[in-house]
């Protein structure tokens, strides 16, 4: 049979007292044992060690292990030296075992084993060498030549090719050169590192310590290697997110206190200075208001991008949240360095962008704090260049300032006017005031725009320029805007009832289109007022017209039909596009004050927006008529409105009622 074919073949190795045999990989079975090894396991025959199924009992690692011999015997004839545990009558009997590579009769991959039985050692040292061929812990011995003396089945799977050096196994050779710098100095090291292995590369967090080979007893490493590429991968994520703006892919607020930190320490050293210059976008929330926050997003992005690609010169830029972006500078001369950046910006950032097909315009206001004149910490800095960037947006935005003592005083009355403004309402501190619109052509006053005042009680009377955007930027514009337009309403069928038929005007801010009450609140106020819608009139401006899409149309003409007509305000001062003029239903166009007040220079563009007006059957108010020589101007081009200084400022009910009663005729 083939069991004698067998022993015929293999019957020499009889005469050796070693215990040798065949070990049929694939079957996980014996294939040949000599008399020796039959002792070893414990077996009476050959034939009843052949029939043992050694697969039975087998775990799941030792089955690896066998796997991985196997190849490794076939891909290049390896030979392998370890200790093996055998368990022939469930006692361990350990052995140390030569492991070669063996072709069976029918061609197959075998292995070859010689024993020889282990030194004598205790159950501690047996143990760890279980524990040393199971772990999924690589542990290979490097010689002093950097050639691998030995590895165990962990590392063994995940080397590229056996002979592989320790330094072809780093990706990094920097890396590699610091990890064994650290070895020779210290004797140990340990780092995670980015390593080529047979599965790709991987990161393996590894423990290099100088030992000696304990076979020839020269200086060698041993290394071990944990896989830990699953917590790196993790790990470089979060770390990635935690610094990172989501929206714009820019550094954050967190990133920018680590970069200046290491900033510093470095300016220190080279004598340099720097800089942050605090960026917000101009009337950011215009376009989110009008066109919606997904472009609001967009435009975000597009600028942020800008920014990046602009200003490489600077060593951060970083979004810190909304619409407000930061930039550090370092340089010697720190002032000439911040007025180039500030004109590259100036440009970069009013360039036009297509924001969901719409062309939209945008400009930085800008807020420069020093380091370290201006302070030495970042949370300090950064106050200081938002506090700069406050009054340049104070003094017309699209503009820079530098930080100077004094500016926090102003920007803290600032903070405590929007707390204040909260209670002005519950006070009833806002008050609304009205300016009268005179007919040209007699000098009769035939409407009012209602103008919000706010009755502060130390303060004293604070112009509308001052709260309304304040207003607007906490949101308290929509009770703001339903009193004033409460009020006026009343009052139109105030002075209606006396006599007086105006039409009164009120002031509109996008935030308080974008609300859902804002109709029915619209329909309720005329009906508790008791007042004629038609000689009702509220203003908007150009920039919430840029979003022309459907609901915003449809607003429009809903007021327009409850009888309400539509002034378009302040024109001339932006986009002054006539083609808004044919989309919506606007009735009015009121031409701003700047315009009128500079009438040579722009007096071409005026002439024609005036005759456009004609042609398309608006009416025409001219603004902030001070002179009786732009009065001239105005009566010359037959514009049938105005409204100005000339005439009178913004009045309180009582004073614009008496001054109604003072008219030499009444209107009808
Ligand atoms: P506006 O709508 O352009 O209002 C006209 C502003 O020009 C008023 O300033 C008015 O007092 C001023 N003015 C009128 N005639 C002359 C003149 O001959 N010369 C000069 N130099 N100025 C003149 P005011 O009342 O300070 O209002 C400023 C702005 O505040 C308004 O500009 C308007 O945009 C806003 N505002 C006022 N009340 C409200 C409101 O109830 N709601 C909203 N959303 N905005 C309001
Ligand atoms: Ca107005
Ligand atoms: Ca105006």
């Amino acid at each position: 049979m083939d069991l004698d074919k067998r022993s015929q073949r293999y019957e020499a190795l009889n005469l050796i007292r070693q215990p040798v045999w065949i070990f049929d990989i694939d079957r996980r079975r014996m294939h040949w044992a000599n008399d020796a090894a039959l002792h070893v396991w414990n077996a009476p025959t050959l034939q009843a060690l052949c029939e043992r199924d050694l697969g039975s009992d087998m775990s799941e690692s030792v089955a690896r292990r066998l796997a991985q011999y196997q190849s490794d015997f076939i891909s290049h004839g390896a030979v392998f030296n370890d200790q093996w545990t055998l368990y022939p009558d469930g006692r361990p009997v350990s052995l140390n075992v030569r492991l070669s590579p063996h072709r069976l009769d029918d061609g197959r991959m075998g292995m070859f084993n010689e024993a020889s039985s282990a030194a004598v050692e205790g159950p501690e040292s047996l143990r760890s060498v279980e524990a040393l061929l199971h772990t999924a812990v690589m542990i290979s011995l490097y010689g002093q030549d950097g050639r691998p003396l030995y590895r165990n089945p962990a590392a063994r799977t995940s080397v590229r090719v056996s002979e592989e050096r320790l330094e072809d196994r780093i990706v990094d050779s920097e890396s590699y050169a610091a990890l064994i710098g650290d070895v020779t100095s210290t004797g140990m090291a340990t780092q995670t590192l980015a390593v080529n292995t047979a599965q790709g590369e991987r990161w393996h967090e590894i423990s290099a310590r100088r030992c000696r080979d304990a076979v020839t007893g020269q200086n060698a490493i041993l290394v071990s290697e944990a896989d830990v590429s699953a917590i790196k991968h993790a790990e470089a994520r979060a770390q990635y997110l935690a610094l990172r703006d989501p929206l714009t892919g820019l550094p954050n607020r967190t990133q920018v206190m680590q970069t200046f930190n290491e900033t510093t320490q470095r300016i220190h050293r080279a004598g340099l200075e720097a800089a942050l210059m605090f960026i917000d976008l101009d009337n950011f929330k215009d376009v989110n208001d009008t066109l919606g926050h997904a472009a609001g997003d967009a435009l975000l992005v597009e600028v942020a991008r800008r920014l990046r690609h602009a200003v490489e010169s600077a060593e951060l830029v970083a979004r810190l949240g909304g619409d407000e972006f930061l930039i550090l500078i370092v340089s010697k001369d720190i002032h000439r360095e911040v007025n180039r950046m500030r004109d590259q910006l100036m440009r970069i950032v009013a360039e036009p962008a297509m924001i969901h097909g719409y062309e939209v315009r945008i400009t930085p206001s800008m807020g420069v704090s020093l380091y370290p004149q201006d302070g030495v910490d970042i949370e300090t800095l950064l106050r200081n260049a938002d506090l700069a960037m406050y009054t340049a947006k104070d003094c017309g935005r699209n503009g820079l300032a530098f930080y100077s003592t004094g500016m926090s005083d102003a920007v803290r009355s600032r903070k405590t006017m929007e707390t204040e403004l909260r209670h002005a309402l519950e006070r009833d501190e806002i008050q609304v005031y009205y300016q009268p619109i005179v007919d040209v052509a007699n000098g009769r006053i035939v409407g009012a725009e209602a103008l919000a005042r706010w009755q502060h009680p130390q303060r004293g009377m604070v112009p509308p320029d001052v709260f309304i955007p304040i207003s607007e930027s906490t949101g308290l514009i929509r009770q703001i805007g339903a009193l004033v337009f409460s009020r006026a309403a009343h009052q139109q069928a105030a002075w209606h009832r006396a006599g007086h038929s105006l039409r009164v005007s009120v002031n509109l801010s996008a935030r308080q289109l974008h609300q859902a009450e804002f109709l029915p609140e619209m329909t309720r106020a005329l009906e508790d007022a008791g007042s004629d819608a038609r000689r009702m009139q509220v203003e908007i401006t150009e920039s919430m017209l840029l979003d022309n899409d459907q609901t915003l149309l449809e607003l429009l003409r809903a007021i327009e039909a409850m009888g309400v007509s539509i002034a378009l305000d302040d024109f001339g001062t932006g986009y002054s596009n006539l083609g808004y003029l044919q989309r919506f239903p606007i009735k009015t166009l009121k031409i701003d004050k700047s315009f009128i007040q500079s009438i040579d220079a722009n007096r071409p563009l005026a002439e024609m927006i005036v005759s456009m007006c004609k042609l398309m059957r608006l009416s025409v108010v001219a603004e902030g008529v001070e002179t009786a020589e732009q009065l001239a101007w105005v009566q010359a081009h037959d514009i049938e409105l105005c409204q100005g200084y000339l005439f009178s400022k913004a009045l309180p009910s009582a004073e614009f009622t008496s001054m109604l009663a003072a008219q030499p005729f009444e209107n009808a």
